[in-house]
């Protein structure tokens, strides 16, 4: 079973969700830069105010702030580990690189959720988070289109890649994904 993993797709896609169960299945620690970041701004931390706007319009919250907080997490997790959400852009994923090179643990598997648009708009409005509404929705899905999606090639050029059709029932996704991580 690969237990160093992240999971990549558009949002809506069911990447919480899924990583949520896998995690708690397998004993993994869950690093959703999504929940820390809000945890953040709930908090009204320094960081948490400055990406506060930015989450609200569907914006990236910048490299070096989400980087700041994903460093120290990872530094501090001794087994296997989830990384949900993150990275989201090319430089995320280079930083990614050089930490997991300093604490000498690869990535074993991307998971890429792929649902298309109507079903993601579907499913986001229908979960009604803060940031779920129409407009917002639209800017994250043009977002993920134009920084997140290089990622895509980024990680099949180093044979990561497994990609998982996200339209069935949440068992059966996470039994897509289950085969996945045992075969690999
Ligand atoms: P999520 O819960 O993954 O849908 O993330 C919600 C929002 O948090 C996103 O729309 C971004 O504004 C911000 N966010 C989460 N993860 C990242 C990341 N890795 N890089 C930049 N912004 C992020």
């Amino acid at each position: 079973m690969k237990k160093r993993l992240l999971f990549l797709g558009p949002p809506g896609a069911g990447k919480g969700t899924q990583a949520k169960r896998i995690c708690e299945k397998y004993s993994l620690s869950h690093l959703s830069t999504g929940d820390l970041l809000r945890a953040e701004v709930v908090a009204k931390t320094d960081l948490g105010n400055k990406a506060a706007v930015l989450m609200a319009n569907g914006e990236l919250v910048t490299d070096d702030l989400v980087l700041s907080i994903v460093e120290t997490k990872l530094k501090a997790i001794s087994s296997g580990w989830l990384l949900d959400g993150f990275p989201r852009t090319v430089g995320q994923a280079e930083a990614l690189e050089r930490i997991l090179v300093e604490i000498d643990q690869l990535i074993e598997a991307v998971v890429l959720l792929e649902l298309n648009d109507d079903l993601l708009i579907e499913r986001l409005l229908l979960r009604g988070r803060d940031d779920d509404n129409q407009e917002v929705i639209t800017n994250r899905l043009d977002v993920y289109r134009v920084k997140t999606e290089p990622l895509i090639d980024y990680f099949r050029s180093k044979g990561l890649i497994h990609s998982i059709q996200a339209d069935g029932s949440v068992e059966e996704i996470t039994q897509l994904i289950e085969s996945v991580l045992k075969c690999v």
